[in-house]
């Protein structure tokens, strides 16, 4: 079946078809590490998740990468203010690069409490340098950057299609120039590729670098580790819809101009915010932030109804946080839980009928709305209990509300045939084969025993 996806590049959605046959190349924006991530964080990561999970349910082979940044993303847009990280060590009175180890082990913390598959990679920018800096010296030798008194900086007028993702209108972003602070810039979209270190710094994460002692700019890490990890021309690249018009257009505009190759990848796909109130974004430099720790597990609720709140809103839709959404979302976790659970512990067979509609929906641009419309169905479906838990199971290979886990002592499908196997063995009175069968079943940790015209299975 078609996989539909909406291409933030073209403004449609298109079919998606991979540059190789069944193998996808994904870059994912990760975390700048100065802080926990907040509750909108993770709805980026758990729409990232769901993507790389479908793409799997289609056969595909997904090689994911996710960079953590560790050093260069600045306070202020457009290469302005204090290092996020150096800021934060200094008030914590931490080392810097302890800050960035202690909040990408949390970070880690909160994929796996959301059970997010981690990336194939995760890379760290501080691991990263020397590729940074190749990357900005075949900038420097293509004429594409400039220097200032405090870095080199990307000229964008050099590049024709500079808002072709943003697709912004050149002309009203370059009047942000009569605001602009930093007038050693030649233009008001010009970014930092590095940047020096100040004397009276003290800054500890600093790199020696043909231009001088400094540090990467932000943008440039995803260029070179993406292209380090999955080539100059990969599949998908993901992040928030904020990223698009200053982070993801840097990205873009000096990666191609560093390979030479367009386009350096083919779909960009974006996840719309979550407000805390209505239309405020939530994020982590107003200080509103609430966390999965804070929210969930501090609360005593699984951190999967917020996993399973997410489905209830379209990613390219924006989400508002309150307490009737987490509540709704509770009510229809433990709801279908319960309904789970009531299935019984014997795995049948995958419903294609069913199995089609919710392909459809997640193959609809990722349409989890109505995926959850299909999964309801399953229960009221007329098919034996069986069946409808293989279909349920089968359905979390997406959904990932670790589902499988319910049932105390479930029977692999494996067993499961050999035990039907032998139940026909008894019928067709064969007592050898239905005895190798039973010892088989013996050596893979079951046992079976023969109930009236039935069988019970139990683990050894
Ligand atoms: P950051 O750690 O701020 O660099 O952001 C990490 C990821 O979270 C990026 O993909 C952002 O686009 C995304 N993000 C930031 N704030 C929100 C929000 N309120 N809702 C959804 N995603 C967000
Ligand atoms: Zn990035």
């Amino acid at each position: 079946m078609v996989l539909k996806i909406y291409n933030t590049l073209s403004r449609q959605k298109e079919e998606f078809k991979p540059i190789k046959d069944k193998e996808v190349g994904m870059y994912t924006c990760g975390p700048t590490v100065y802080n926990f991530a907040h509750v909108g964080n993770m709805r980026t990561y758990i729409f990232e998740d769901i993507l790389k999970r479908v793409l799997t349910y289609n056969y595909y082979k997904v090689k994911h990468v996710m960079n953590i940044t560790d050093v260069g993303h600045l306070t202020g847009d457009r290469d302005m203010g204090e290092d996020k990280i150096e800021k934060e060590s200094k008030k914590e009175n931490k080392g810097a690069y302890e800050i960035a180890e202690f909040y990408t082990a949390k970070f880690k913390e909160d994929l796996n409490s959301l059970n997010i598959i981690y990336p194939d990679i995760f890379c760290k920018a501080t691991d990263n340098i020397k590729e940074q800096i190749e990357m900005i010296k075949t900038l420097e030798e293509k004429h594409f950057t400039y220097k200032t008194s405090d870095g080199i900086y990307f000229d964008t007028s050099k590049v024709a299609d500079y808002t072709k993702l943003s697709h912004q209108n050149i002309e009203a972003l370059r009047e942000g120039a009569r605001v602009d602070i930093n007038n050693e810039k030649k233009n008001y979209t010009d970014f930092a590729l590095w940047k020096f270190s100040q004397k009276d710094s003290n800054r500890q994460m600093e790199w020696d670098s043909p231009w001088g002692i400094g540090f990467p700019g932000w943008h440039i890490e995803c260029s070179a580790m993406s292209v380090k990890y999955l080539g100059s021309h990969f599949d998908i690249h993901c992040g928030g819809v904020d990223f698009i018009d200053l982070h993801h257009t840097n990205e873009l505009a000096q990666t191609e101009a560093a390979t030479g190759v367009k386009p350096w990848v083919n779909y960009w796909i974006h996840g719309e915010f979550l407000n805390i109130k209505e239309g405020e974004k939530m994020a982590k430099s107003t200080g509103n932030f609430l966390t999965i720790k804070s929210e969930f597990i501090d609360k005593d609720i699984s951190p999967l109804v917020y996993r399973f709140a997410t489905f209830g809103v379209h990613y390219r839709k924006q989400m508002e946080w309150n307490n009737d959404v987490i509540k709704g979302a509770m009510n229809g976790y433990h709801n279908l839980i319960g309904k789970v659970k009531i299935l019984g512990n014997k795995i049948g067979v995958v419903n294609n009928e069913l199995k089609d509609r919710f392909l459809e929906s997640i193959n609809d641009d990722l349409n989890m709305p109505k995926a959850l419309a299909v999964v309801s169905e399953v229960f009221k479906y007329g098919i034996p209990n069986e069946d409808k838990l293989a279909t349920i199971l089968d359905f979390d290979k997406v959904l990932g509300l670790e589902l499988y886990n319910l049932q105390e002592d479930i029977i692999p499908s494996e067993i499961s045939k050999l035990a039907e196997e032998r139940l026909e063995a008894r019928k067709n009175k064969d007592w050898t084969k239905s005895d190798s069968i039973r010892d088989r079943i013996k050596s893979l940790g079951y046992e079976i025993k023969d109930v009236e015209s039935n069988y019970s299975l139990t683990k050894i």
